[in-house]
Protein backbone atom coordinates (compact mmCIF):
# COMPACT_ATOMS: atom_id res chain seq x y z
CA UNK A 1 0.00 0.00 0.00
CA UNK A 2 2.25 2.18 0.84
CA UNK A 3 4.27 1.51 -2.46
CA UNK A 4 1.47 3.62 -4.14
CA UNK A 5 2.64 6.84 -2.23
CA UNK A 6 6.36 6.66 -3.25
CA UNK A 7 7.96 8.74 -5.49
CA UNK A 8 9.82 7.66 -7.93
CA UNK A 9 12.08 10.74 -8.12
CA UNK A 10 12.21 13.62 -6.38
CA UNK A 11 13.42 17.39 -6.54
CA UNK A 12 13.05 20.89 -5.90
CA UNK A 13 11.83 22.47 -8.77
CA UNK A 14 10.91 21.72 -12.71
CA UNK A 15 14.16 23.88 -14.06
CA UNK A 16 15.98 20.79 -12.15
CA UNK A 17 15.09 18.38 -14.52
CA UNK A 18 16.76 18.14 -17.53
CA UNK A 19 16.61 17.48 -20.84
CA UNK A 20 19.42 14.54 -20.92
CA UNK A 21 17.88 13.29 -17.84
CA UNK A 22 14.56 12.51 -18.95
CA UNK A 23 16.59 10.91 -22.27
CA UNK A 24 17.94 8.97 -20.21
CA UNK A 25 15.09 7.41 -18.43
CA UNK A 26 13.09 6.82 -21.51
CA UNK A 27 10.66 9.46 -21.15
CA UNK A 28 8.89 10.91 -24.11
CA UNK A 29 5.71 12.24 -22.98
CA UNK A 30 5.23 14.61 -19.33
CA UNK A 31 2.08 14.96 -17.75
CA UNK A 32 2.45 18.08 -15.83
CA UNK A 33 0.86 19.32 -12.85
CA UNK A 34 -0.28 23.26 -12.74
CA UNK A 35 -0.95 24.60 -9.26
CA UNK A 36 2.08 24.95 -7.08
CA UNK A 37 4.41 22.86 -9.92
CA UNK A 38 4.16 25.25 -12.79
CA UNK A 39 3.02 27.98 -10.98
CA UNK A 40 1.96 29.37 -7.88
CA UNK A 41 -1.61 28.13 -6.86
CA UNK A 42 -2.52 32.06 -5.89
CA UNK A 43 -0.92 33.48 -9.36
CA UNK A 44 -2.06 33.38 -13.54
CA UNK A 45 1.44 33.79 -14.93
CA UNK A 46 4.47 31.04 -14.87
CA UNK A 47 7.68 32.52 -14.69
CA UNK A 48 9.75 33.14 -17.53
CA UNK A 49 12.16 30.53 -16.27
CA UNK A 50 9.37 27.95 -16.26
CA UNK A 51 8.56 28.80 -19.62
CA UNK A 52 11.66 28.60 -21.01
CA UNK A 53 12.11 24.91 -19.74
CA UNK A 54 8.65 23.93 -20.97
CA UNK A 55 10.11 25.35 -24.65
CA UNK A 56 13.35 23.89 -24.52
CA UNK A 57 11.48 20.43 -23.80
CA UNK A 58 9.28 20.54 -26.60
CA UNK A 59 12.59 21.59 -28.61
CA UNK A 60 13.89 18.69 -27.63
CA UNK A 61 10.69 16.57 -28.91
CA UNK A 62 9.26 15.90 -25.84
CA UNK A 63 5.05 15.57 -25.91
CA UNK A 64 3.81 17.61 -22.42
CA UNK A 65 -0.02 18.49 -21.32
CA UNK A 66 -1.07 20.18 -18.11
CA UNK A 67 -3.39 17.72 -15.80
CA UNK A 68 -5.01 20.00 -13.27
CA UNK A 69 -7.67 19.54 -10.53
CA UNK A 70 -8.69 23.09 -11.45
CA UNK A 71 -10.35 24.29 -14.44
CA UNK A 72 -12.42 27.47 -16.00
CA UNK A 73 -10.56 30.55 -17.53
CA UNK A 74 -7.46 30.96 -15.34
CA UNK A 75 -6.45 27.47 -16.72
CA UNK A 76 -7.26 28.62 -20.26
CA UNK A 77 -4.81 31.45 -19.84
CA UNK A 78 -2.05 29.26 -18.40
CA UNK A 79 -2.30 26.83 -21.66
CA UNK A 80 -2.08 29.88 -23.74
CA UNK A 81 0.86 31.13 -22.01
CA UNK A 82 2.92 27.90 -21.95
CA UNK A 83 1.30 27.34 -25.68
CA UNK A 84 -0.15 23.51 -24.20
CA UNK A 85 -2.79 21.43 -24.21
CA UNK A 86 -4.62 20.44 -20.99
CA UNK A 87 -7.19 18.49 -19.29
CA UNK A 88 -8.88 20.58 -16.64
CA UNK A 89 -10.77 18.93 -13.60
CA UNK A 90 -8.86 15.76 -13.61
CA UNK A 91 -10.13 14.55 -10.41
CA UNK A 92 -6.65 13.55 -9.40
CA UNK A 93 -6.21 10.91 -7.63
CA UNK A 94 -8.64 9.42 -9.41
CA UNK A 95 -7.52 7.86 -12.97
CA UNK A 96 -10.09 9.73 -15.36
CA UNK A 97 -7.65 12.22 -15.72
CA UNK A 98 -4.46 10.24 -16.57
CA UNK A 99 -6.36 8.07 -18.58
CA UNK A 100 -7.76 11.12 -20.59
CA UNK A 101 -4.26 13.11 -20.87
CA UNK A 102 -3.28 9.76 -22.73
CA UNK A 103 -6.42 9.12 -24.70
CA UNK A 104 -5.58 13.23 -25.71
CA UNK A 105 -2.18 12.38 -26.69
CA UNK A 106 -2.73 8.76 -28.64
CA UNK A 107 -0.43 7.45 -26.54
CA UNK A 108 -0.33 3.95 -25.58
CA UNK A 109 2.92 3.13 -24.00
CA UNK A 110 2.72 4.15 -20.36
CA UNK A 111 5.98 3.06 -19.61
CA UNK A 112 7.17 6.40 -21.57
CA UNK A 113 5.19 8.61 -19.63
CA UNK A 114 6.56 11.07 -16.27
CA UNK A 115 3.89 12.63 -14.28
CA UNK A 116 5.83 16.04 -12.43
CA UNK A 117 3.35 17.13 -9.13
CA UNK A 118 3.78 18.62 -6.10
CA UNK A 119 1.03 16.55 -4.16
CA UNK A 120 1.38 13.06 -2.58
CA UNK A 121 -2.52 12.80 -2.37
CA UNK A 122 -3.00 13.54 -5.45
CA UNK A 123 -0.26 13.38 -8.09
CA UNK A 124 1.83 10.72 -6.85
CA UNK A 125 -1.07 8.57 -5.45
CA UNK A 126 -2.86 9.47 -9.21
CA UNK A 127 -0.20 8.50 -11.16
CA UNK A 128 1.06 5.50 -9.47
CA UNK A 129 -2.26 3.60 -9.43
CA UNK A 130 -2.04 4.04 -13.07
CA UNK A 131 1.15 2.68 -13.26
CA UNK A 132 2.41 5.72 -14.53
CA UNK A 133 6.24 7.21 -13.04
CA UNK A 134 6.05 9.98 -11.21
CA UNK A 135 8.54 12.84 -9.95
CA UNK A 136 7.68 14.75 -6.87
CA UNK A 137 8.81 18.46 -6.66
CA UNK A 138 8.11 20.78 -3.98
CA UNK A 139 5.39 23.28 -3.61
CA UNK A 140 5.88 26.63 -5.35
CA UNK A 141 3.78 28.46 -2.66
CA UNK A 142 2.78 27.62 1.17
CA UNK A 143 -0.91 29.28 0.20
CA UNK A 144 -2.93 26.36 -0.67
CA UNK A 145 -6.73 25.49 -1.17
CA UNK A 146 -8.32 24.50 2.30
CA UNK A 147 -8.76 21.03 1.24
CA UNK A 148 -4.98 20.79 0.30
CA UNK A 149 -3.79 22.37 3.22
CA UNK A 150 -5.76 19.25 5.19
CA UNK A 151 -4.18 16.90 3.00
CA UNK A 152 -0.51 18.26 3.21
CA UNK A 153 -1.22 16.16 7.13
CA UNK A 154 -1.14 13.48 6.09
CA UNK A 155 1.12 13.88 3.34
CA UNK A 156 3.77 15.03 6.04
CA UNK A 157 3.23 11.86 7.70
CA UNK A 158 3.28 9.52 4.77
CA UNK A 159 6.80 11.16 3.94
CA UNK A 160 8.06 10.61 7.36
CA UNK A 161 6.97 6.73 7.44
CA UNK A 162 8.69 6.48 3.48
CA UNK A 163 12.06 7.98 5.19
CA UNK A 164 12.07 5.79 8.10
CA UNK A 165 11.57 3.30 5.91
CA UNK A 166 14.28 4.62 3.30
CA UNK A 167 11.78 4.30 -0.09
CA UNK A 168 11.86 8.29 -0.08
CA UNK A 169 14.16 9.26 -3.26
CA UNK A 170 17.18 11.13 -3.36
CA UNK A 171 16.33 14.80 -4.45
CA UNK A 172 18.78 17.03 -6.21
CA UNK A 173 19.13 18.14 -9.67
CA UNK A 174 18.44 15.68 -12.31
MG1 LIG B 1 -0.26 20.83 -7.46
Amino acid sequence: MLHLFCPDFCCASITDISVKWLKSHAVKTIILDVDNTLLPWDSNVPTAENVEWIKSLKNAGFRLILLSNNGGKRLEAICQTVDLPAISWAAKPLSLGFRRALHRLQLKKREEVLVIGDQIITDVLGAKQFGLKVLLVESLSQKEFIVTRLTRKIERAVIKKLTHKGLMPEGGEK
